[in-house]
């Protein structure tokens, strides 16, 4: 039923991560958010700073993300921790990038953004890289329920929402342990920026540049 007649999978949705997939960590945008953070909870939540350095790594690694250790632990209000923690022009780290326009053209997929950020950040990433016109939905931490990656439940939800079983979609993301819950569902997994693969990555790639490569590679001839 996933497959055509020649048994190739009949791919319908390509899911990309936002920050560090679409624009490599040397733009600076995530040590960015990440000073933000940080301020945020010695400013805001109070924790002594010698201690939020230490938390914040813990939250990341027990949560996968920073503002669900702050809600489960301190009760914060996570609009105004994404408010927060995003409020800084993306132009002053990136520019429009014209290959990645191109490549996005020559993906015969449906595309969508699925990011434990905001949307607010996540249109500011888009325009400032001009690629929003790709992208039919952006699937951002609050239609998760703030329930975000690389919680299985997070990934179900996207599926919920596009109405689309795991094994039509692709997921690209710079994030290993992001992909695990994925595979478990079935959707074909690309990993980049050169991270440790894994038993849960099908590709592993060096940029998001080689993404094209690899989809037209899985998809049926007929539609590359
Ligand atoms: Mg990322």
């Amino acid at each position: 039923m996933m497959m055509n007649d020649r048994g190739e999978t009949q791919f319908e949705y390509i899911l990309f991560d936002l920050d560090e997939t679409l624009y490599p960590r040397e733009a600076g945008v995530m040590k960015a958010i990440s000073d933000r953070i940080l301020r945020f909870m010695t400013q805001k939540v109070g924790i002594p700073a010698d201690d939020a350095t230490c938390k914040k790594l813990e939250y990341y690694q027990e949560y996968g993300t920073v503002l669900r250790g702050l809600m489960e632990e301190y009760h914060i209000n996570p609009e105004e921790y994404l408010s927060y923690v995003h409020d800084f022009d993306p132009r002053e780290f990136l520019g429009a990038s014209p290959p990645l326009d191109r490549m996005l053209r020559e993906i015969p997929l449906r595309k969508v953004i699925f990011t434990n950020a905001d949307a607010n950040h996540s249109e500011r990433v888009l325009g400032t890289l001009q690629v929003r016109d790709h992208f039919d939905l952006i699937i951002d931490i609050k239609a998760l329920n703030y329930e975000n990656k690389p919680r299985p439940v997070a990934y179900q939800r996207a599926l919920d929402l596009l109405a689309v079983s795991g094994e039509r979609c692709i997921i690209v993301d710079d994030t290993p342990r992001n992909l695990i819950p994925a595979k478990d569902l079935s959707m074909t997994t690309i990993l980049i920026n050169g991270g440790k693969k894994s038993i849960a990555v099908d590709y592993a790639v060096p940029t998001i540049f080689h993404v094209e490569m690899v989809v037209k590679s899985i998809l049926p001839v007929e539609r590359r």
